[in-house]
């Protein structure tokens, strides 16, 4: 695609890459086949080529975001699957996260959107504030009568529909809490290796048994774990809400923390039980690739970050303790694992050299609508793709459903009774520990 920056843009960091980024687009169009909400909506715009043309627009011309670039852009899943089908390797990460950032700066949205992005961007990285609106929304619950539902077959996002969208995903009960930071858990037997694992934000209060079913998992298999102590959110709910200051100063804070353990007692990885953000972690590199002081070091922690699936894939498990076969499990491959890490057969593997009957789920490719905060901003969206996941999931018949990501999870779990489960919860299982909760 041809570009017309001028040498006075292209002399901002974030332009230059921009411009590279354009340039390898040869709009073929064969990314549309795989974008979730054109093959919903069938609206060019909504298509990933069409917003590469709109973002284009805005760089170039240096305006203002219009309307439509916020309505489309906002749209957009930032599923990657766009990235997986291109065949030129267009990075469509890095241009729609400037396109957010730009819309963040330069748009004004209405108050009342303005209000309910900055509640999301300030309750969901901090888990003390997240229990706290968890709580209140399980008392709110039954004005979710009251409000429109989310399935309702249209696009407009309303300020009710949010409402509702945001009280069907409150819990009814929340769990304990999980292990504090500051935490090591010993290797049982020889250790092989030192690792860190991320703590997180929203899964920590909704689901603290994935991390407790990784840490049994990874001492058992001679695996010291820690839980670094200054650790924050990843930063990957505010980088998709285009706050790029929020996100890079919890990037910046985790580059520290985590480079600190490297210094005091080493690690042989950062692991990771929620796939969006690894995803995020991963381009820690990139994000800060500026900063003189972070540069360096923030890339030595994307080499170190891996999904904990594709950590488990490298170290020699011990053998299933009961043979699974008869459990049907569908795995639901989330866009962040699949389309952003592009790990796609390793979960599947695990599953089955443990003994479970793994069956793939059609349109495997499509995301389930969850994507961060899009099914609470994007609620009607979300949904359809929801409904459609789980048409998809159902026809292969399971005993239970294992994603690895918690965001799916909760979406899909949303509107479906069979057990939806992190894939390290059955591998923990497989080994030697307790069998997942059903939903
Ligand atoms: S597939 Fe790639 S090159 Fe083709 S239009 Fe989409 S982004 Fe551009
Ligand atoms: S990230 Fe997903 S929703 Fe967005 S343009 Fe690409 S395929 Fe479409």
């Amino acid at each position: 695609m041809k570009t017309e920056f001028s040498l006075a843009q292209l002399a901002d960091p974030d332009i230059k890459e921009a411009d590279k980024i354009l340039r390898a687009c040869v709009h073929c169009g064969f990314c549309t086949a795989t974008c979730p909400t054109y093959v919903l909506l069938g609206d060019e715009l909504d298509s990933p080529r069409g917003r590469i043309y709109l973002i284009k627009e805005m760089l170039e011309k240096n305006r203002p975001p219009t309307e439509a670039v916020v309505k489309h852009v906002d749209r957009c899943l930032s599923c990657l699957a766009c990235m997986t089908t291109c065949p030129s390797g267009v990075n469509y990460m890095h241009l729609v996260d400037q396109a957010r950032v730009r819309i963040e700066r330069d748009f004004r949205r209405p108050l009342m959107e303005r209000l309910l992005r900055g509640v999301l961007a300030r309750v969901l990285p901090e888990p003390k504030l997240f229990y706290a609106a968890m709580r209140l929304a399980y008392f709110a619950r039954p004005v979710a009568a009251l409000l429109p539902s989310p399935s309702v077959s249209t696009t407009k996002p309303t300020l009710l529909r949010r409402l509702s969208a945001m009280l069907a995903l409150a819990p009814r009960d929340l769990p304990k809490p999980g292990p504090a930071a500051g935490q090591v858990f010993a290797a049982l037997g020889r250790r092989r290796a030192r690792v860190a694992l991320l703590q997180g934000c929203a899964q920590q209060v909704l689901a603290p048994r994935i991390n407790q079913a990784a840490i049994n998992v990874l001492t058992r298999h001679g695996v010291e774990v820690v839980l670094v102590k200054d650790e924050q959110c990843c930063g990957a709910l505010t980088h998709h809400l285009g706050r790029d200051d929020d996100a890079l100063a919890r990037a910046r804070a985790n580059v520290a923390a985590w480079s600190a353990e490297v210094a005091h007692e080493g690690l042989d990885a950062i692991l990771v039980t929620t796939s969006g953000c690894g995803t995020v972690i991963k381009d820690y590199g990139y994000m800060l690739r500026e900063d003189g002081d972070f540069a360096a070091p923030a890339a030595k922690v994307s080499a170190l970050a891996k999904d904990i699936t594709e950590y488990l894939a490298g170290i020699e498990m011990k053998p299933a303790q009961s043979a699974k076969g008869d459990i049907v499990v569908a795995y639901h491959s989330a866009c962040s694992l699949q389309h952003g890490q592009k790990l796609t057969a390793i979960p599947k593997d695990l599953l089955s050299k443990n003994g479970f009957v793994v069956k793939d789920v059609p349109e495997s490719h499509l995301c389930c609508g969850s994507a961060g905060t899009y099914n609470l901003l994007q609620p009607d969206i979300a949904t359809r793709l929801r409904d459609r996941k789980i048409a998809n999931i159902a026809s292969v018949k399971p005993d239970m459903i294992a994603a690895g990501n918690i965001g799916c999870m909760m979406q899909i779990a949303g509107g479906i009774s069979v057990p939806v489960v992190h894939t390290v919860e059955l591998l923990d299982w497989a080994t030697g520990g307790p069998r997942p909760p059903s939903n």
